[in-house]
């Protein structure tokens, strides 16, 4: 495996694979959030630097099949252009005889994007014809697509095994990496890991994972009340998982047994129907009546987190308090979001992993208050929970 820091990229071009999966305007066909294109720029402009060419590969949304104009990488050439500051070229397509020549003429310093992987069949089904096909634009290839690192697609994977000797990450996939590593192997204590969301079974296998790394875990969101009705509380109406009661005891069991402070809150925020027009009130978590559920933490709860958070040195946060795209829901995971920042001013290393937590820090405009917001959603889970992603390994292994 090479170093994209290190490498020798003059004279190169570098096949490079980007999520530019953008949010578009479904009239005018604008970007709407260029923050993945963004994510991008240093690893290109480095391969520029160095005296290299590149061409850019990624998809686009969920084309059925074949070339759609929505979902054409057309339309994200000219913000590329001036964000990288250079004349982006554009192939019509991936691997036919006229974008190989484009290619194959790309001079130093000169960027090209080819159109949309998906439009092509063997993409996602990752043939390896398809990746060979696409292998032709490089003599290097660089992967700095974290957000699909968890697929064995041709671009993403496949793709890796034609370079064996000049394959590498993207600065983009280098820091998710490091940043996963600085929470799960970190020597600073202690390590607070905050895990919110809905439900107990889309967390459990990280959960089980960071119960051997962590010192604190702070369980939020929709699954708490699995865990209070598993100790005996009354949840009302609130979500909760009746086949998994025995896995919350069972959790609480085993962080006991490995010294984890498991932190469940003792108040919510609860209301009458799901709605944000509802009427709502705080009450102690265990005593929530029949007809009301449970939609955020309450203010008592918010207090503790901050506490346990705010003296932290290393903190993951993962998945939503409460129902925070609801105004009258959103104090308990606004809540969290400052005490993460508070702790991060103090020196803490805060890494904000997988979905919904990333939306609700983008949505309280805190995203450059912590130390590294993930650009991947479904890959970071996977990543944290320990499952060995193929984009990952196809460039570490030989
Ligand atoms: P996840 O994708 O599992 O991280 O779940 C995120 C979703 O959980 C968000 O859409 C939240 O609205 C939802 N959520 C958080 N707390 C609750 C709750 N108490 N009841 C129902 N849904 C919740």
């Amino acid at each position: 495996m090479q170093n994209i820091n290190s490498y020798a990229f003059y004279g190169k071009r570098a096949l490079i694979r980007v999520d530019f999966n953008v949010p578009l305007n479904k009239e005018t066909l604008e970007i709407t959030d260029d923050t993945r294109i963004r994510a991008a720029v240093c690893s290109i402009k480095h391969i520029l630097e160095k005296g290299g060419s590149v061409i850019i590969m990624s998809h686009l949304g969920r084309p059925k099949q074949g070339f759609e104009k929505r979902f054409s990488l057309k339309n994200i050439v000219s913000r590329t252009s001036e964000l990288l500051g250079v004349d982006v070229q554009f192939a019509g397509d991936c691997i036919s005889d006229e974008a190989i020549d484009m290619s194959s003429n790309l001079q130093p310093g000169q960027v090209m994007i080819l159109e949309n992987v998906r439009f092509y069949k063997g993409e996602m089904a990752g043939t390896e014809e398809f990746a060979r096909q696409l292998s032709q634009h490089g003599d290097a290839f660089v992967n700095d697509a974290f957000g699909t690192a968890h697929r064995a697609h041709a671009s993403t994977t496949i793709v890796a095994k034609y370079f064996p000797n000049d394959k590498m990450f993207g600065f983009l996939i280098e820091n998710e990496i490091k940043s996963v590593d600085k929470v799960l192997q970190s020597k600073e204590k202690p390590v607070t890991a905050i895990v919110g969301g809905a439900k107990v079974s889309s967390k459990i296998v990280i959960i089980e994972r960071l119960l051997d790394t962590v010192d604190n875990l702070i369980v939020g969101g929709g699954m708490a009340y699995t865990f209070v009705k598993a100790t005996g509380g009354k949840v009302g109406d609130s979500l909760v998982e009746d086949d998994y009661l025995d896995v919350a005891r069972n959790i609480i069991d085993q962080a006991k047994a490995k010294n984890v402070n498991l932190y469940i809150p003792t108040d919510t925020i609860i209301a009458d129907r799901f709605s944000n027009e509802a009427q709502f009130k705080e009450v102690a978590i265990d005593k929530i009546p029949e007809g009301w559920m449970g939609l955020d933490v309450g203010h008592q709860s918010i207090l503790e987190c901050a506490e346990i958070i705010e003296n932290s040195k290393v903190i993951l946060w993962n998945g939503p308090m409460g129902v925070f795209e609801m105004s009258n829901f959103e104090n308990g995971t606004k809540e969290v979001a400052y005490s993460i920042v508070n702790a991060t001013k103090k020196g803490a290393f805060s890494l904000i992993g997988g979905g919904d937590s990333v939306a609700a820090i983008n949505k309280f405009n805190l995203a450059d208050k912590v130390s590294f917001v993930s650009t991947g959603g479904g890959a970071m889970l996977e990543f944290l929970e320990g499952k060995e992603l193929p984009g990952i390994k196809a460039i570490k292994e030989n």
